[in-house]
C-alpha cells in the first residue's frame, strides 16, 4: 500500500491506492466531463430510524464516460482531491443539488441535499463565498444544502477549515462530520468544529451483531454524538439485523442498500413517494 506522510507520521493511505496510471488520462477528461455534463448527480436516501421519513439523500457523483461508461467515484475523486481539480467537481455538484432542492421547493417539496466537499474546498478561504454565491444564482436556501466534510479534512490545518466551517454555518450551512471514526480527530476538536451530525462510517455499521464488541463501539459512538448534541446516521446498512440493531442503539438516521442504493434523481423521488410512511 502507498503512505503519505503526514507532519512527520507516515500514515496508512487507502485512498491512494487507487491510483493507476489510466486515473491520469481520467484526470485530464475531468474538466471536459464537467464542462459538457458527463456527471451525472445520484441521490441516496437518509431514512430516520425513529418514523420511517425520508426527508434528506446524500448526493453522490457518477461520470458517464462516453468511451468508458460508468466511472466510479474512487476512480477519479481522490486524484481529484489530490491536484485541486476537485474544486470544479464540488462547484459541479453543489449547483446541481441546489436547482434540483429549488424545484422540489416549486413543487411543494423540502428536501434537504448532503453534498459531500473534500480537504481541498475546506482548505480554500473562498469556498465560503463560492458556496453564497451558488445559493444566490439558483435561488436556493442554505437550509436546504447540508456539506458532508470527512473527519480527516477536517484535521488538516485545521486553523482554516475551523474558519471556512464557522463561515459556512454563520451563513446558514450545516455540516456532517462524515466516515466518522476512520479519521484522527480528538474529542476536544470534535468539540470545536461546528457540526450538526455524524456519521458513523460504514465499517463500524457493516456485521454489526448484538451482544459483539461491534455493538459495544456502536453504541458508545452514538452516546458520544448525543452527548454533544447531534444526531447520528449509520452508514452502509446492508442487512435487517443491523437496521433492527441500529434502530435498538437509538441511532437516528441510516443510509444502505437494505434502503436503497444512490440512484438517478426522477428514481429518488419515485421511490421516496412510495416509501414516506405519510
Ligand atoms: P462516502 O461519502 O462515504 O459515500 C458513501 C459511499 O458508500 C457511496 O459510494 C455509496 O454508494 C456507498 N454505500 C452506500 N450504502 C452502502 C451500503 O449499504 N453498502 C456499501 N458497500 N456501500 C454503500 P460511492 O457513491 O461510490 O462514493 C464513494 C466515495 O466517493 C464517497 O464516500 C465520497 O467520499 C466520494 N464521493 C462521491 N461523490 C462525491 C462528490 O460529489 N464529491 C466528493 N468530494 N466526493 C464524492
Ligand atoms: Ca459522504
Ligand atoms: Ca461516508
Ligand atoms: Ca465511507
Amino acid at each position: 500500500a502507498d503512505r503519505k506522510r503526514l507532519s512527520g507520521w507516515t500514515v496508512y493511505a487507502p485512498e491512494l491506492e487507487t491510483v493507476r496510471p489510466a486515473d491520469l488520462t481520467l484526470l485530464s477528461e475531468l474538466k471536459r466531463a464537467v464542462e459538457q455534463d458527463e456527471l451525472l448527480l445520484y441521490l441516496q436516501p437518509k431514512v430516520c430510524l425513529h418514523d420511517g421519513s425520508v426527508r434528506s439523500a446524500e448526493a453522490l457523483v457518477r461520470w458517464q464516460h462516453p468511451e468508458r461508461g460508468m466511472v466510479p467515484p474512487f476512480q477519479f475523486i481522490p486524484f481529484a482531491e489530490q491536484t485541486g481539480r476537485i474544486s470544479m467537481l464540488t462547484h459541479w455538484v453543489l449547483r446541481a443539488a441546489m436547482r434540483h432542492t429549488v424545484e422540489w421547493r416549486r413543487e411543494g417539496l423540502q428536501i434537504q441535499v448532503s453534498v459531500n466537499v473534500s480537504t481541498f474546498d475546506l482548505r480554500d478561504q473562498g469556498f465560503a463565498q463560492r458556496v453564497f454565491q451558488l445559493l444566490r444564482e439558483t435561488g436556493a436556501r442554505a437550509e436546504d444544502v447540508r456539506l458532508e466534510v470527512t473527519e480527516s479534512a477536517a484535521m488538516d490545518d485545521p486553523s482554516t477549515t475551523l474558519k471556512v466551517m464557522r463561515a459556512l454555518v454563520d451563513g446558514g450551512l450545516s455540516l456532517s462530520i462524515d466516515d466518522f471514526g476512520t479519521g484522527y480527530s480528538s474529542l476536544a476538536y470534535l468539540q470545536k468544529m461546528p457540526v450538526t451530525e455524524l456519521k458513523i462510517d460504514r465499517a463500524f455499521v457493516s456485521g454489526v451483531r448484538a451482544g459483539t464488541d461491534g455493538e459495544a463501539l456502536l453504541r458508545a459512538t452514538i452516546g458520544l454524538a448525543h452527548v454533544m448534541g447531534m444526531p447520528v446516521v449509520a452508514e452502509g446498512c446492508e442487512t435487517a439485523e443491523e437496521w433492527d440493531l441500529l434502530q435498538a442503539l437509538g441511532c437516528d438516521y441510516a443510509q444502505g442498500y437494505l434502503i436503497a442504493r444512490p440512484m438517478p434523481v426522477p428514481q429518488f423521488l419515485a421511490w421516496r413517494e412510495r416509501h414516506m410512511p405519510f
